[in-house]
């Protein structure tokens, strides 16, 4: 898996297949969508148009909430490769993982039926604590590849990213550039910036990079979609790393994984 893809959560399906060609363009390979995006046609009209071969590409969807269980899983599969236009997807997730409905168990059964079939390379989760992972690897055979999780320089992760690390589990930012809300103001951020000549995207796509997660940064802004696809070309310090690493404030922008339904 690209440690570095392109997300296109809030981006309109029309939209998407401008942003998903202009990412493609820039040279990233990875992109991270999902039935509740409702840009899973954009997306794959892009995917298509762009000539790659399918084997370069790596293509993330997720199953959203409601088509939590076994059958409706395989059904909601159907639809999203359907409108992907893809004969598989490269990594499958359980978009959250809604302990209300009770019903992550059964819907990764199904996605276990999927693997077997070859129609997902690869499945996970996303937003999984600690205790539905144990609960999930318990009652499964596959233990999942990735866990897909809100995770910047305010909201680090840092036991969770241990227990994925002991059980052979790659944790996946989202949300890495903080939404763009303030992160990226941050002095300690805007000087380490300035420090390396870089952007406070690039300098916090890199930190990432440095702790090892795979991050999927969204822009619509063509020069924006370039900037955060170069960030190999230079290396944070230690210094640089102990100030963003000071950061953190353990504060969401997104939903609690408990909460969301
Ligand atoms: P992000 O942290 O990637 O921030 C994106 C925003 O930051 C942009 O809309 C823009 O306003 C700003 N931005 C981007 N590049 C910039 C740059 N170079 N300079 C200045 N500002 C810049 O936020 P996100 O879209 O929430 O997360 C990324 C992806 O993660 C999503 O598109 C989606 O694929 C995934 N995601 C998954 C979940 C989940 O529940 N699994 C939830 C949210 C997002």
């Amino acid at each position: 898996m690209p440690q570095l893809g392109f997300g296109v959560w809030q981006v309109p399906d029309d939209e998407a297949t401008t942003a998903v060609a202009l990412a493609l363009e820039a040279g990233y390979r990875s992109i991270d969508t999902a039935a509740f995006y409702e840009n899973e046609t954009g997306t794959g009209k892009a995917l298509a148009d762009s000539g790659i071969a399918r084997e370069e590409l790596f293509v993330t969807t997720k199953l959203f909430n409601s088509e939590q269980g076994y059958d409706s899983t395989l059904r909601a599969f159907d639809a999203s490769i359907d409108k992907l236009g893809l004969d598989y997807v490269d990594l499958y997730l359980i978009h959250w993982p809604c302990p209300d409905r009770n019903s992550y168990l059964d819907t990764y059964k199904a996605f276990e039926k999927l693997y077997a079939d070859g129609r997902v390379k690869a499945i996970g989760v996303s937003n999984f604590l600690p205790e539905h992972l144990e609960r999930l690897i318990d009652a499964t055979s596959v233990v999942p590849a990735v866990n897909q999780i809100e995770l910047h320089p305010q909201l680090q992760q840092r036991e969770l990213r241990e227990f994925h690390a002991e059980r052979g589990i790659a944790t996946e930012a989202w949300s890495p550039l903080g939404q763009g809300k303030g992160l990226l103001e941050v002095p300690a951020i805007v000087a380490i910036a300035q420090k390396h000549g870089r952007t406070p995207a690039q300098v916090v796509l890199r930190w990432h990079v440095q702790i090892g997660n795979v991050v999927i940064p969204k822009s619509v802004t063509p020069s924006r979609i370039k900037e955060n696809f170069d960030v190999f070309g230079f290396e944070l310090d230690t210094e640089d790393m102990a100030a963003i690493g000071a950061l953190n404030e353990d504060r969401r922008l997104g939903g609690h994984p408990n909460e969301v339904n």
